[in-house]
């Protein structure tokens, strides 16, 4: 195969900082504090120390973007839009960079960082550059919330950055933002493509740390807006937190999304599509097809090609270009992966994993397949987030119907079928964010993002993502004297 990409460009970038970082404040970088490694799960290697930021630090960070909101919120769409398409084409310029340190520091295969995750981050830039000058016609009577605190999570580190900066400033906020604990690293270097562009000091501020950081966020007084991707427990503590605080909340949460497949689908495309929603990232996404629910008739042959092309499948280093399934983020998401498919096994289900071998000292799993299980098993109703896949059968749509929709979480469905008018028919029964039809995982900058239930509320991306960090103009009036 090809040679594997060179980790060289994100190793030198690394030594460069001399290995450690201080967050990312009013335009400058602070003196390293108390530090903690940022490791490389393909090997366990420490790739940098980053900094755990304490409550004092938030404090600073936020006091930068409230400075900086002043004059960042005065200025026309048109001049934060060259902000924001300067930034974009300065992701683009160092795309190479971010893909491979974001492989290093995530474990996702280069070829998902290369040609997904940082390509949809200078997409999604350039589309609220767009936002940006359009905000004043589309948003009439709308005012940006001031200062937004961001927490991201860990599974597309950079993409989930660019989902929370790009609209925040598009609309004239001012943001706080935490990477999550496992990986910092592509977040630093955004802070130096900030300076790059020439923004504003204290427009961006990037605070890295553990959940006590981002506790330190939700808890300030003078931020005014909270927007959380992770998971579903920690997003009803943020809700909680935040209640009757008048801060603005967007949460986007966990999933277990259905894969619905007809008996008249394409089963080659349906096939190629599920090893896409569910073996994506090692399985690490919100929106995951991780619910595989087959019609009867096709059941046998389905599963029978299904596990045939899971025995392809190659899991390997991060950086071989022909790898399908990489490290996952951490030995602690390793473990809760493992846990989940082994009270899978106790509670009477059939666990496939196909026979080959895969790299030992990093944190690798195999693709794996559960069948024979019913719908109050611990594996189909809680979110795995790992390379599991779980299948139920069904016999009509109605039933297929009643499946998708007996779960807690509604964040995305996928129906696969040849008869259109039947796919149309299901879709919108679905309470789900998203419904993709005979394709899935398509994301686009101009579609709003998010879920239902306990997948949380808001959405990123076009108009509605837009408006979350909107709110009227006479609120402003109205916030607490803490906040004033
Ligand atoms: P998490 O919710 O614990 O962490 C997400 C972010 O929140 C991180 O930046 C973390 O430091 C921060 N955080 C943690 N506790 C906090 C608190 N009390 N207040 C404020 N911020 C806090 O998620 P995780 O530990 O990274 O992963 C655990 C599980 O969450 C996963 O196994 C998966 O099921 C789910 N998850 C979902 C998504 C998603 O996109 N929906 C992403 C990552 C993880």
């Amino acid at each position: 195969g090809p040679a594997p990409e060179s980790a060289q460009p994100a190793l030198d970038w690394l030594k460069a900082h001399d290995g450690i970082f201080g967050h990312f404040i009013n335009g400058a970088w602070t003196k390293p504090g108390k530090t903690f490694s940022s490791d490389n799960p393909a090997n366990g290697q420490s790739l940098a120390q980053v900094s755990e930021g304490t409550a004092e630090d938030v404090d600073k960070a936020v006091k930068a973007a409230r400075a900086a909101f002043k004059s960042w919120s005065a200025l026309s769409g048109y001049e934060r839009a060259k902000y924001l398409y300067a930034i974009a084409r300065l992701v683009q310029k160092h795309s190479r960079l971010f893909a491979v340190l974001e492989s290093l520091d995530n474990g996702k295969p280069i070829r998902e960082s290369r040609d997904i995750d940082i390509p949809l981050v200078a997409r999604h830039f350039y589309h609220h550059a767009g936002w940006a000058q359009h905000r004043d016609r589309e948003f009439p009577g709308q005012v940006p919330y001031g200062v937004c605190g961001q927490i991201i999570p860990w599974n597309f580190p950079l993409l989930m950055l660019a989902w929370k900066i790009a609209p925040a400033l598009a609309a004239g906020n001012t943001v706080v933002l935490k990477p999550a604990e496992f990986t910092s690293l592509t977040a630093l270097l955004f802070a130096e493509i900030c300076e790059k562009a020439g923004l504003p000091k204290g427009v961006v501020n990037i605070v890295t740390g553990f959940g006590d950081t981002g506790q330190a966020i939700v808890a300030h007084p003078d931020i005014d807006k909270i927007a959380f991707t992770g998971s579903t427990e920690v997003g009803k503590a943020i809700r909680a937190a935040t209640a009757g605080t008048g801060k603005g909340l967007s949460l986007e949460l966990g999933g277990k999304s259905p894969y619905i497949v007809f008996e008249d689908a394409d089963i080659d495309s349906a096939i190629e599509g599920l090893v896409d929603a569910i073996w994506f990232n090692q399985g690490q996404v919100c929106c995951a097809g991780s619910r595989l629910l087959i019609q009867e008739s096709i059941e046998d042959r389905f599963i029978a090609k299904l596990k045939k092309r899971m025995a392809s499948l190659r899991v390997g280093d991060p950086l071989d270009k022909a790898i399908d399934i990489g490290a996952l983020v951490a030995p602690v998401q390793v473990e809760r992966v493992r846990d989940l498919v082994k009270k899978g096994a106790a509670e009477g289900a059939q666990v496939y994993e196909p026979d080959f071998d895969i790299p030992g000292g990093g944190c690798f799993l195999k693709p794996t397949l559960i069948t024979n299980v019913s719908p109050s098993h611990t594996v189909v109703t809680e979110e795995i987030f790992g390379p599991v896949l779980v299948a139920m059968s069904f016999r009509t749509p109605e039933e297929a119907v009643a499946l998708a929709n007996n779960t807690r979480y509604g964040l995305a469905a996928t129906i696969w079928s040849e008869n259109i008018n039947l796919a149309l028919d299901i879709a919108p029964k679905i309470k789900a964010g998203v419904v993709w039809i005979n394709g899935t995982n398509n994301f686009d900058a101009a579609v709003g993002f998010g879920g239902y239930k306990e997948s949380g509320f808001g959405r990123e991306g076009g108009k509605e993502g837009m408006g979350v960090y909107m709110k009227p103009a006479w609120e402003k009036d109205l916030k607490p004297a803490a906040a004033a």
